[in-house]
């Protein structure tokens, strides 16, 4: 693999940085506290080609492979990772679904408004009673007619409350030996479906987290994504590539943990010098260092796997599993720079840490993917 990046890899990196700089960093602190980042933003996301990324320009999409998809996701989680996350959901996992898996009038009826930024998509795959052992949803669409009514709750669903559509995973057709889920694209303004925003997050606080529950929601079989029965691996193949945008994000986690602690290191003093002079103050450093660097080449791997048309989800398991157990490390050890400090939200540690703390939970817990991982290793299934 070539770690040089090319010149529309470098430009998108540096338009990402900008973006960031001038719509994002001004606002984290406000978005965070009052636990909603400004919804126009979506929009902008959108006119930068954020929201487009890897799509086929028919479609309204921006192009660009998966490494300055990297690239770009990296930027956005080290301005904010609420930020990251929105742009992960309707791009990664729904809009990039969709333009996999969705027929002609369903990319041409979606895509051009997921990435504009003019709607927003959300993920519903977790229930109350089922997270990581996702295919045993019990949400239910049942055939009526040309349609299907559709019953049951999601819940932690990522721009739930924001969203204009929701591709959904409901149980159809169960025969032994065969999960029987499919998938959906439903609108949220269908009647019966109805949100409730999640508050009180530890991290992420900034994104429009809800609930959702379906009562007899009357759906048109044309809005099936796939065919019957194809949804938990249409959900998992989705998941195989937004394991590595989340791992593209806690990279970004780690490169603001590495930026602050520098930083702050440099100008602090403590026994008469900067506290950089300490020596344990520069192994906090040069460990959030290391562990920054290794899940970058982790995560650059699978993007480049995914553009040569190779078999990524392992990799991109462990991408994963590795970025986010090293964002949550690399967050704290600069909290530890910080001192005191650390401790309160006018400086950037405290957050980081909250914010990377989910990664290790959602899209598959550290446990789910060492199971991935195991399973690929030994030719077991231990789930
Ligand atoms: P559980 O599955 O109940 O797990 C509890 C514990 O048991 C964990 O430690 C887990 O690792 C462990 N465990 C479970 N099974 C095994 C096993 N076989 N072996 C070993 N250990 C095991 N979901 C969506 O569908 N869409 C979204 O947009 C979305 N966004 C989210 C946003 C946030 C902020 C959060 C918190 C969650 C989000 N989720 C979303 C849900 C997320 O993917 C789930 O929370 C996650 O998959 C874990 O499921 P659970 O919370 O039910 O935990």
């Amino acid at each position: 693999m070539n770690l040089e990046l090319s010149e529309e890899q470098t430009a998108v990196r540096q338009l990402a940085e900008e973006f960031v700089a001038r719509e994002i960093t001004p606002h984290v602190v406000e978005w965070d506290r009052a636990e909603s980042v400004d919804r126009a933003l979506v929009r902008k996301l959108g006119d930068v080609g954020f929201l487009g990324l890897t799509i086929d320009e028919e479609y309204g999409g921006s192009g660009g492979d998966h490494l300055a998809y990297c690239l770009v996701t990296e930027e956005l989680g080290r301005g904010d990772s609420s930020v990251r996350g929105i742009v992960s959901v309707s791009l990664g996992l729904v809009a990039k679904t969709i333009a996999s898996f969705g027929g002609e009038e369903q990319k041409r009826r979606w895509l051009p408004g997921l990435t504009s930024g003019e709607y927003v998509g959300c993920f519903g795959l977790t229930e109350p009673g089922t997270g990581s052992d996702a295919g045993n949803l019990t949400t239910r669409a049942v055939r009526d007619g040309d349609d299907y009514v559709v019953n049951g709750a999601k819940m932690f669903i990522t721009n739930g409350t924001w969203a204009d559509v929701v591709l959904l995973f409901a149980r159809t057709n169960d025969t032994p030996g065969h999960r029987g889920v499919s998938a959906f694209l439903v609108p949220t303004d269908t009647p019966g479906l109805s949100r409730r925003t999640v508050h009180g997050k530890l991290g992420l606080r900034g994104q429009a987290t809800a609930e959702l529950v379906l009562e007899d929601v009357r759906v048109p079989a044309s809005a099936m994504l796939a065919p019957e029965g194809k949804g938990f691996s249409v959900a998992m193949s989705a998941l195989a590539k937004g394991r590595m945008s989340v791992a593209a994000g806690c990279v970004g986690i780690g490169q603001a943990a590495l930026d602050a602690a520098v930083k702050y290191a440099g100008e602090r003093e403590q026994f008469g010098r900067t506290i950089a002079h300490h020596q344990l103050v520069q192994e906090l450093i040069s460990d959030i260092a290391v562990d920054v660097d290794a899940a970058r080449l982790l995560t650059w791997r699978v993007a480049d796997l995914i553009d040569r048309g190779q078999p990524f989800a392992t990799e991109s398991s462990t991408a994963k599993l590795f970025a986010s157990e090293a964002a949550v490390r690399a967050a704290n050890n600069a909290l530890q720079v910080f001192g005191g400090y650390g401790y309160i939200d006018e400086y950037p540690a405290g957050k980081l840490l909250r914010d990377a703390r989910v990664m290790t939970l959602y899209e598959g817990t550290s446990q789910i993917q060492k199971l991935v991982i195991g399973r690929a290793l030994t030719g077991v299934s231990a789930f």
